[in-house]
């Protein structure tokens, strides 16, 4: 029997966040129909963002639309809220949020009452306090980051191709990613791919005027693939003139100049992090108990320990392990152990809700896949190892058949065979993001928000 007019509020509308959504309202379907249960789902953005093509928008490989699933669509039984939870007050069922018209009302915050709560709020960029960071960098986790560095790649070569100044000319292609996890590895060897493409159309730029750095701290790059495909990624990196340094640390990048560790000093006007994510300081803002890095500290049923009525999965909930043969091992933040939790996370609400027994999470990870630009990938799945072509054919094959829903898979496919038979897209719109510049300067006045040059303000 479920309970009457179960509220259930999922903070988040990522992998997490949608798929238990989606799996609870097709478990409570008949109870919703008849009043019985209600899924709110709170979100700053209406769509969810897969990820994985983060680095193939970014080099216009498929379009940015494409790589995100909008919630209403998916969604159609729950209530989708655009706005941001800021504080949970489990202990009294209620959580603070901020919307939109919050803000246009000047209100103040809303409170918002629940039976039960899923806590999926991910994670976020993990920085370090480096001089300049926060002035000059750009992170590389959201769909607007991807397009916003693509935009800004292009006006770099752009500005190296109309500038007479050397200093100007070399700062401009100068490209320092830090990090060589999935995120950072990825978007350099798409962009560096994109960009080394697009020289073919400027007169005055060539492949080897592009100077493309990474940055790792630790002694080894990908390990999500394994050490022996980590160092063929090197190899292959460095084979395309990508200067790898491993061991090696930014410093600092004030004043526009990328210090690091070893006393190297590049002049650029582009830093991506991607050192790693911590989990979201929103459970920082709950009564609900963390682990000593931060996660939410869950039981292997997904719930949250030691409270009634609260459940937490990927990146944010540290779940224990129970495939790694020893105590106090958590699944690692990654999509593949995120979107099996969350199916067991939905059914197993539904489960309690029925009063039914939980079941608990083990998922051995089966390895992964990366793409280092077109045609070229690299792969570790099920004990085999893939490089080049057929590990680049593979990285496509696994997400076109893990991005939601039918009308996504069926858009990027097209878009791969189109892009297959012309030309790549090489242009920047990067105006886009300055609707009102030329109207605004049309009528008198002055460009509000003008083009920095610095992909944070992006150009
Ligand atoms: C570039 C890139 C490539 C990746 N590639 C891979 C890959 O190939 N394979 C793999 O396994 N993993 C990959 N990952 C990791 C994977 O995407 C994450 O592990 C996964 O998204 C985690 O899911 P989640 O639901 O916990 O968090 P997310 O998917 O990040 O969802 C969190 C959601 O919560 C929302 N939110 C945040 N704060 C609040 C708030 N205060 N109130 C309400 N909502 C909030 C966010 O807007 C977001 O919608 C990649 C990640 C990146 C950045």
């Amino acid at each position: 029997m479920v309970k009457e007019r179960a509220r259930i509020l999922v903070v988040g509308g990522g992998y997490v966040g949608m798929y238990t959504a989606l799996r609870l309202q097709r478990q409570l379907r008949q109870e919703i129909g008849r009043g019985e249960a209600e899924i709110t789902v709170v979100t700053p953005d209406p769509y969810m963002t897969y990820q994985p093509f983060l680095p193939e928008a970014a080099a216009g490989a498929v379009s940015p639309r494409h790589v995100v699933v909008p919630l209403r669509h998916v969604l159609p039984h729950c209530r989708v809220v655009v706005g941001e939870v800021t504080a949970i007050d489990h202990a009294r069922r209620t959580a603070t949020l901020t919307t939109l018209a919050t803000d246009e009302e000047g209100t103040g915050p809303r409170r918002l009452t629940y039976d039960e709560l899923v806590l999926a709020p991910g994670s976020v960029s993990r920085t370090l306090p480096v001089p300049g960071l926060a002035d000059h960098a750009i992170g590389f986790k959201t769909v607007e980051e991807a397009i916003g560095l693509r935009n800004h790649v292009i006006e770099q070569m752009d500005i190296a191709s109309s500038t007479r100044d050397p200093a100007i000319r070399d700062a401009a292609l100068t490209f320092v990613f830090v990090g060589g996890g999935f995120a950072g590895v990825e978007a350099l060897a798409e962009l560096e791919d994109m960009a080394r493409y697009t020289t073919r159309y400027y007169h005055n730029v060539e492949p080897e005027d592009l100077k493309w750095i990474l940055v790792e701290a630790s002694d080894r790059i990908l390990p999500e693939v394994g050490e022996d495909m980590g160092r063929y990624t090197v190899s292959e990196l460095r084979r395309r003139n990508i200067d790898v340094r491993l061991g090696t640390r930014l410093e600092s990048c004030a004043d526009r100049v990328a210090v690091l560790s070893d006393g190297a000093r590049f002049p650029t006007r582009t830093v991506v992090w991607t050192a790693g994510v911590k989990p979201h300081p929103v459970l920082a803002a709950s009564d609900l108990p963390l682990t000593e890095r931060g996660r939410l500290k869950c039981t292997p049923e997904l719930t949250v320990e030691g409270v009634t009525h609260a459940w937490a999965a990927g990146d944010a909930a540290a779940v224990p392990d129970l495939t790694a043969g020893r105590p106090g091992a958590y699944t690692a933040p990654n999509a593949q152990h995120a979107v099996r939790q969350a199916k067991l996370l939905g059914d197993n609400i539904a489960r309690s809700l029925r009063g039914e027994p939980l079941r608990t999470y083990a998922h051995a990870y089966v390895g992964s896949v990366a793409s280092l630009g077109l045609h070229k990938g690299v792969a570790h799945v099920y004990g085999r190892k893939l490089k080049g072509y057929p590990a680049w054919f593979m990285h496509r094959a696994y997400h076109l058949s893990r991005i939601p829903t039918f009308n996504r898979k069926a858009r990027v496919l097209a878009e791969w065979t189109l892009s297959g038979l012309f030309k790549r897209e090489i242009v920047s719109l990067g105006s886009l993001e300055h609707p009102r510049a030329e109207f605004e300067l049309a009528a008198g006045g002055k460009p509000s928000d003008e083009s920095s040059g610095d992909p944070k303000g992006s150009s």
